[in-house]
C-alpha cells in the first residue's frame, strides 16, 4: 500500500526544496519530497559554489518562507517589502547594485564595456550572491518543519510509473509513494525524466566552469564584474568588501592547465584576466571545476508529471542564471497549478499552460546566453565588442536586458 499525496517532487536540491515548500504554500497540497542526500554538516566546509540570485528568485525564496540575511560583518539584502524580518535559519547573501561587462585588454575603461546599475533601472539591487550550501540547508529545514511535507531522505528514485488517476515513484528502499502530480527536480542526470523515455539533448561547450574564491584588496562590495576574453569569461561576483567569488570559464584544456598552476601561477593568473578592476586578487579557497554543457528536454510536462530545473534544462553559467530558471519554474508551475481546482492536478492541458510559459522564456534566455557566449568567440568577437558600447549607451535597451536578467 502506498502513501498517498497530491504531488510528489524527485530531487530535494534548491529548486525541489523550494517547488515542494511552494506547491504546498499556494495549492494547500500535501507533498512528498524524496531525496538521496540530505545536507551535511560539512557541506558549507569545503569549496563552496557562490550562485548569483536575481530579485525575481529572491521573491520566490521570500514565498518559501526565507528572508535572504546579513552575512556576518558584512552589507545584506534590503528587505523585502513583502516579507518578514531575517530569521536565525535565513541565509546569508550578498546584494549588489552595480554590474559592468566588459570585454578585451586594458579593462573596463577601454570603452568596450557596459555598465547596469540598480538606481538606473530603478531598482533596489541588481541580485544578491550566496552561498548554495547554506541557502540549500534554511530550505531542507523549512521543509522538514513544514507539516504538509513528507521528506524521505537517504532513499533514491529507482522507477517511475503513471496509471489513469496516479503516478508512482518507487524507491530503492522498496517504498512506494502515489500522488497525482509527479516533478522531476532531480537534476541534469534526472531519473524520472529518463524513467519516462523524455530524450534531453544536451550538448557540451568544450568548456570548464572553475569556481573559487579570492581576496581583493579594492572592491567596493558592491559592484560584479565580468570580463569576456578571446576564449573564456570571468566573473568577479562580490560576496564581501573584501572577497569576490570567481567564477571562470574556459576552454577544456586552458582549464586544466590553470588547475596545474602553482599558488603564485594562478594568482597572475588571474590578477592579469582580472585587470585590476578590484585590486590585487589573491586565491583563496581550493578550485572547483564543472564541465558546462547547455541540455534541454524535449517535453518539460505531460499527465501527470513536470520537469522543472536542470531536469528541465541546463545553460551555460556565464549569466548566472540556471538557479534563477529553476526558481522560476517553480513558481511558474505552483502559479499555474494554485489557479485550478483539485479535479484538474496533474492535468496535462493545465501543466501545458506551465510548459508553454516557460518554453518562452527559458528557450529565449537559454538561445540567448549560448549567443552571446558565441558571439563572444572567434569571428563575431570585435563585433561583439564594438556592440557594448552602443548597447551601453543605448538605455531603454539596456533596460531591457536587465529587466530580462533580473526576474
Ligand atoms: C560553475 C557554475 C556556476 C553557476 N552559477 C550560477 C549562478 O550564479 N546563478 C544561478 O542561478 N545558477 C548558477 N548555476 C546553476 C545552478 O547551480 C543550478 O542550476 C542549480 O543548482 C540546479 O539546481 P537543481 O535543484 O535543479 O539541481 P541539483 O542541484 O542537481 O539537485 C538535484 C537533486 O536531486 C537529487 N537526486 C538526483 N537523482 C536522484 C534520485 N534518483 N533519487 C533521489 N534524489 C535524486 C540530488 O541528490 C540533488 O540533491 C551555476 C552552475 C555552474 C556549473
Amino acid at each position: 500500500m502506498s502513501a498517498r499525496f497530491q504531488a510528489a517532487v524527485a530531487g530535494g536540491g534548491t529548486v525541489g526544496l523550494a517547488c515542494a515548500l511552494l506547491l504546498n504554500r499556494r495549492c494547500d497540497w500535501d507533498v512528498a519530497l524524496v531525496e538521496r542526500s540530505a545536507p551535511r554538516d560539512e557541506d558549507g566546509e569545503g569549496p563552496q559554489r557562490a550562485l548569483t540570485l536575481s530579485p525575481g528568485a529572491v521573491e520566490t525564496l521570500n514565498e518559501c518562507g526565507l528572508q535572504p540575511g546579513r552575512p556576518p560583518g558584512r552589507e545584506g539584502v534590503p528587505p523585502s517589502t513583502r516579507t518578514r524580518r531575517p530569521r536565525s535559519q535565513d541565509f546569508p547573501a550578498h546584494a549588489f547594485s552595480r554590474m559592468v561587462v566588459w570585454r578585451g585588454e586594458g579593462g573596463p575603461w577601454s570603452g568596450n564595456s557596459i555598465t547596469f546599475d540598480a538606481a538606473e533601472m530603478g531598482v533596489q539591487m541588481l541580485g544578491c550572491v550566496a552561498h548554495e550550501a547554506p541557502l540549500r540547508r534554511a530550505l531542507w529545514d523549512r521543509a522538514q518543519q513544514c507539516k504538509g511535507i513528507r521528506v524521505y531522505s537517504g532513499a533514491s528514485l529507482a522507477s517511475v510509473r503513471i496509471e489513469e488517476d496516479c503516478g508512482y515513484l518507487d524507491l530503492d528502499n522498496g517504498k512506494e509513494i502515489g500522488a497525482e502530480l509527479l516533478v522531476g527536480a532531480d537534476g541534469a542526470q534526472s531519473k524520472l525524466r529518463s524513467a519516462l523515455g523524455i530524450e534531453f539533448r544536451s550538448s557540451g561547450y568544450g568548456q570548464t566552469g572553475l569556481v573559487f574564491e579570492a581576496d581583493c584588496s579594492e572592491a567596493d562590495g558592491d559592484t560584479a564584474w565580468q570580463r569576456f576574453e578571446d576564449d573564456g569569461v570571468l566573473a568577479l561576483l562580490p560576496l564581501s568588501e573584501s572577497r569576490m567569488s570567481i567564477v571562470w570559464s574556459l576552454p577544456d584544456e586552458r582549464a586544466e592547465q590553470l588547475k596545474r598552476l602553482d599558488d603564485e601561477g594562478l594568482e597572475a593568473a588571474l590578477n592579469d584576466a582580472g585587470a585590476g578592476v578590484a585590486g590585487e586578487l589573491a586565491p583563496a579557497t581550493p578550485i572547483a571545476s564543472f564541465p558546462l554543457r547547455r541540455s534541454r528536454a524535449e517535453q518539460v510536462c505531460g499527465e501527470r508529471y513536470a520537469l522543472v530545473g536542470e531536469a528541465a534544462r541546463t545553460v551555460h553559467p556565464l549569466a548566472g542564471q540556471g538557479l534563477n530558471l529553476g526558481l522560476g519554474d517553480v513558481e511558474a508551475l505552483a502559479r499555474v497549478c494554485a489557479g485550478q481546482g483539485d479535479a484538474l492536478i496533474g492535468d496535462a492541458r493545465v501543466l501545458g499552460r506551465f510548459a508553454r510559459e516557460r518554453a518562452r522564456y527559458g528557450e529565449e534566455m537559454s538561445w540567448g546566453i549560448h549567443a552571446i557566449n558565441a558571439a563572444f568567440e572567434g569571428a563575431l568577437a570585435p563585433l561583439a565588442a564594438l556592440g557594448m558600447s552602443a548597447v551601453d549607451r543605448a538605455r531603454p535597451l539596456k533596460r531591457v536586458l536587465a529587466a530580462r536578467a533580473m526576474r
